[in-house]
């Protein structure tokens, strides 16, 4: 079997010195647990807050730790009279091939609902926090402008594709023509605009002719620049993630904070940040929605696979630079 753990805190950009893979026997499960064999790993921003030590809403991964994440397994023995062997469930079980489990906190997948990797993308966690954060924080209304980055990504594809299920205008914001234009052509989004474009504030401008009502924050930094003065009264802004500060090692300034806050006052915005297990109470009324939406053509997913538990350092540090199209996951198993 095989362990990625942390092996330094990165300081700015992670690099792969900051992980090591190791080799361990393959575990037996004692009285009452059950051992899992990994399949999917599901790569995520949130990782990088994980590898640090700063002040967060969770507790660091520890030097030397097993990385923190969620994957999609196959129950490969079970003395828990919960589990079979053969069950695929979700669990966090992190960066590794196999993995032993008490059950608590393993979650059965049910293969009906589509493939058992959409357990932890479209129709797991990253689904659940578009959803949420859109519908219970951003509440877009007909006709009304969403906007958001990270448009082809996980979170982001299926915010705008929600927001076109109630009746708003959707405009993605995504790293180059590629991305950008699968986001038109094939999501569905009204319009979407390259980041990296130097004049992304007045495309942005275009793209929103009536301004913006909701924007789902992802990535903070140059794109929320151009967002702010778009925002119209009373617009909302779900907070979910700010990808382009992730790995700053200090705080920057708050240039323009005062002329930020006296917009808030007059336009009378709202910023609410929010964790997607703030919402786990809406659980049934995503996968209700959002199984039925996917079945129905109305939400796509894509996916970013990259081959072995090897890949996954890798692919984590590609992730914060978007060289991931779709979701990202690592296939550690066969199906
Ligand atoms: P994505 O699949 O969207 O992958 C991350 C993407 O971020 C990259 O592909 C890249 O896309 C984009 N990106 C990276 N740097 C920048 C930058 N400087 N400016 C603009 N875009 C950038 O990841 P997820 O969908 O999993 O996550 C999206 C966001 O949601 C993240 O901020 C994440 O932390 C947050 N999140 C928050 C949760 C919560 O509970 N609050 C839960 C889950 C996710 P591109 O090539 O388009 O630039």
């Amino acid at each position: 079997a095989k362990r990625i753990v942390l092996a330094a805190r990165p300081v700015g950009e992670p690099k792969p010195s900051d992980f090591r893979i190791e080799e361990f026997a393959v575990p037996t499960p004692g009285q009452g647990e059950v051992l899992l064999r990994t399949i999917w790993l599901s790569l995520d921003p949130y990782m990088r807050g994980r590898m640090s030590d700063g002040p967060s809403y969770a507790a660091p991964v520890p030097i030397d730790g097993v990385m923190e994440g969620e994957a999609v397994s196959e129950v490969a023995a079970s003395n828990n009279p919960d589990f079979a062997k053969g069950d695929i469930v979700r669990a966090r079980t992190g960066w590794q091939t196999h993995a032993i489990s008490s059950g608590k906190g393993l979650i059965k997948v049910d293969p009906k609902l589509g493939p058992i990797s959409t357990s932890i993308g479209v129709l797991g966690m990253p689904g659940m926090t578009a959803y949420t954060g859109l519908l219970d924080i951003g509440k877009p209304q007909e006709g009304e402008t969403v906007v958001v980055a990270g448009a082809s990504g996980a979170v982001g594809s299926a915010v705008g594709q929600i927001a076109k299920i109630k009746g708003a205008r959707a405009v993605g914001i995504a790293g180059g023509k590629d991305k950008c234009d699968y986001v038109v052509k094939e999501l569905g989004f009204d319009a979407c605009i390259d980041h990296r474009d130097p004049d992304l504030a007045a495309k942005l401008k275009d793209a929103c002719p009536k301004g913006i009502d909701v924007y789902f924050e992802n990535v903070g930094g140059a794109v929320f620049e151009a967002v702010f003065p778009l925002l119209n009264p009373f617009a909302r802004v779900p907070v979910c993630g700010l990808i382009a500060h992730y790995n700053d090692t200090e705080a920057k300034p708050p240039k323009w904070a005062a002329s930020m806050m006296r917009a808030t006052l007059t336009k009378r915005l709202t910023f609410r940040g929010f964790i997607v297990s703030d919402f786990a109470a809406r659980h049934g009324d995503f996968l209700r929605d959002m199984s039925a939406w996917v079945r129905e053509g109305k939400v796509k997913y894509k996916e970013f696979v990259t081959e072995g538990l090897e890949s996954a350092p890798g692919a984590f540090m590609g992730l914060l630079k978007g060289a991931n199209f779709g979701k990202q996951l690592v296939r550690v198993g066969q199906d």
